[in-house]
């Protein structure tokens, strides 16, 4: 007599009454082991729910529009005879069993290795699995996203947003409406920005399970050049791989000679907004740095920053810099640049930072500090000396264009292969590696990678900079559209911002770009597209933008190049 077993919705997760969107057998099909037999939908992830054992749909009890959560009845299998297995958990961050993976002795195999789950090295699991590959991902941390989903560009950003509509209400004063003083209940606030962080590294695990991608959680280090030990709560796992791609990041730089004290902040522990220091100095005026001098000013704090160099965000052209160094100067209590800490001593009252530099004071007292002085890469710590990989002066592993290391086998991408430290360049990377390893004919040529500092106002630039063609003595035409002649920006109280088109002045094609103004970042994408496309100043000025937007504004600075524009006196009427 065959053995019939009802199959229940496995765990998954913290999903509850999940959508049943698509059904993927029918009473009387004959199934696999692990095939699927419903689609579920939730408002972060869709899954496949595959099946525990082999043998015939007897019954199905669920329906398309049903709701569905852990222990629900799917079907009614008729088992076949001696091929029953365990059943599976769905649960994503868990190990899963792996597509064709095979565990030898203590030993698990894989094709493919990825060592790290930041947006590299996710993107390049996902990459390799949707290729046919057998993938391991291995993750220190128990979420995956690395830097940029759990303490970096997504954490900062949902607090960025909050700075913003706390800064937008104060301007908004001046056109006659008043919402009052803000009141900040900072509980919520970080319960928040979890929230946004835990929607995207389920999403992941989700993904990471539907892919079949075997997650292994510890800390990886290379024993041989296609050997890997993991050490994780669990014990050491080894996994001996075909391919490796190394996606490990990068970690922030730590100034030598600080005291150890809790009230010096890194940007993980200043993204987890402990409180609201009164006076916070922040070390480093680069992105990160204004970003979180931003984010602490809104919420309160007297900021003060300070740059070792004689600007802000240097690596940005300084016209683009500028209207938002005359904001921040309204809102911090000073920007010191060209001042180097030479010492902090911490006292219970305060931390005493000594400063020199010119217009600093010799010392000043803070109640925070954060120090956001850059990144390193993580290569060091890896076991790359057991592999063979080489690591360049800085500590990056060097990659040729198709991201293959000094091993042939091995791949690395991300932040661990060098400038510019992006979760964009990572992801792309990722692609290009996962590409390769399947034997595709791809390799990194991206022609510019956008960057873009998410302050008040945002500031992004793609391609190249004014200074670097000077540098290279690379002659372009520059055209600027200033905001005030836009009347999206006068309309929303920004006219400071402006954009800038370079063009090549020997092939006309556009090859930099650069605007400073709200949506900054959101506008950028155009130029970036432009050109990988090799678009020239026509090209863009007749693209018709629609009226009335920011986006406006790179139309009319390409019409500047061509001396088309209206909304403007052409350039040779001015001149
Ligand atoms: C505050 C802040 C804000 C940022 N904002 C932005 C932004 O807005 N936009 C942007 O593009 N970029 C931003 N970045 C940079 C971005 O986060 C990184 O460029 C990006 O995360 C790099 O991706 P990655 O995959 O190379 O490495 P990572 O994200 O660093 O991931 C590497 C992963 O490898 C794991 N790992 C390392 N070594 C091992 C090991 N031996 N064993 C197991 N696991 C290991 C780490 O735990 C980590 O999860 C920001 C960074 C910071 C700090």
């Amino acid at each position: 007599m065959p053995e019939t077993r009802t199959v229940a919705v496995p765990d998954i997760g913290e999903f509850q009454d999940v959508d049943v969107v698509e059904l993927l057998v029918s009473p009387g099909d004959r199934i696999a082991l692990e095939d699927p037999l419903i689609t579920l939908e939730s408002d972060k992830a869709s899954m496949d729910v595959p099946s525990p054992f082999e043998g015939v749909v007897r019954e199905l009890v669920v329906s398309v529009g049903d709701q569905v959560s852990e222990g629900d009845p799917i079907c009614v299998l008729e088992v076949t005879e001696g091929a029953m297995a365990a059943p599976r958990e769905a649960r994503s961050s868990a190990p899963q069993a792996p597509r064709g993976n095979a565990e030898l002795g203590d030993a698990l195999r894989t094709e493919v290795l990825v060592l790290g789950a930041g947006p590299g090295g996710y993107t390049a699991a996902f990459r390799a699995a949707d290729l046919g590959k057998q993938v391991v991902l291995v993750e220190r941390y128990p979420a995956l996203g690395g830097v940029c989903l759990n303490v970096g560009c997504i954490p900062s950003k949902a607090l960025l947003h909050m700075a913003e509509v706390i800064e937008e209400a104060a301007a908004i004063r001046e056109h006659g409406i008043d919402f009052g003083e803000p009141r900040i209940d900072l509980e919520r606030v970080r319960a928040r920005k979890d929230e946004v962080v835990g929607a995207l590294t389920r999403g992941l695990a989700s993904l990471a399970q539907q892919r079949r991608v075997r997650v292994l959680t510890g800390e990886g280090r290379f024993v041989g050049p296609h050997e890997i030990e993991v050490e994780g709560e669990d014990g050491t796992q080894r996994v001996r791989f075909e391919h490796a791609i190394v996606a490990a990041g990068s970690r922030a730089v730590e100034l030598p000679g600080l005291p150890e004290d809790p009230r010096i902040l890194d940007s993980t522990s200043a993204l987890e907004l402990e409180g609201v220091p009164e006076r916070l100095l922040v070390v480093g005026g680069g992105i990160v740095g204004l970003e979180m001098a931003t984010v602490y000013a809104a919420f309160g704090a007297r900021v003060s920053v300070v740059e070792l160099l004689d600007g802000l965000m240097v690596g940005a052209d300084r016209d683009l810099v500028r209207p938002l160094q005359r904001r921040l100067k309204e809102r911090l209590e000073a920007i010191w640049l060209a001042t180097r800490v030479e010492a902090v001593e911490a006292r219970e009252d305060a931390l005493h930072v000594k400063l020199a530099g010119k217009g600093a004071p010799g010392s000043a007292a803070f109640d925070r500090v954060l120090v956001a002085v850059g990144r390193r890469p993580n290569g060091d710590r890896i076991g790359a000396e057991a592999a063979g990989l080489q690591l360049d002066e800085r500590g990056f592993l060097t990659v040729d264009h198709q991201l293959r290391s000094n091993v042939a086998h091995i791949f690395a991408i991300g932040d661990v292969v060098g400038e510019p430290m992006l979760a964009h360049k990572a992801t792309h990377e990722g692609k290009t590696a996962a590409e390769v390893i399947a034997g595709l004919p791809a390799s990194f040529d991206a022609r510019a990678i956008p960057s873009v500092a998410y302050t008040d106002p945002e500031v992004a630039w793609t391609g190249l900079t004014e200074e670097a063609a000077a540098q290279q003595g690379t002659a372009v035409r520059k055209a600027v559209f200033p905001w005030s002649a836009s009347g999206r920006a006068l309309g929303i109280g920004r006219p400071e911002g402006l954009t800038k088109l370079l063009f090549s002045e020997e092939s006309g094609q556009l090859v930099g770009a650069g605007i400073v103004g709200p949506g900054a970042g959101d506008l950028i994408a155009e130029a970036n597209l432009a050109l990988e496309m090799g678009a020239d100043a026509l090209d863009l000025g007749m693209t018709i933008h629609p009226h009335p937007t920011l986006s406006e504004t790179l139309g009319f600075a390409a019409e500047l190049a061509a001396g088309t524009i209206t909304d403007l006196l052409p350039p040779k009427k001015r001149a």
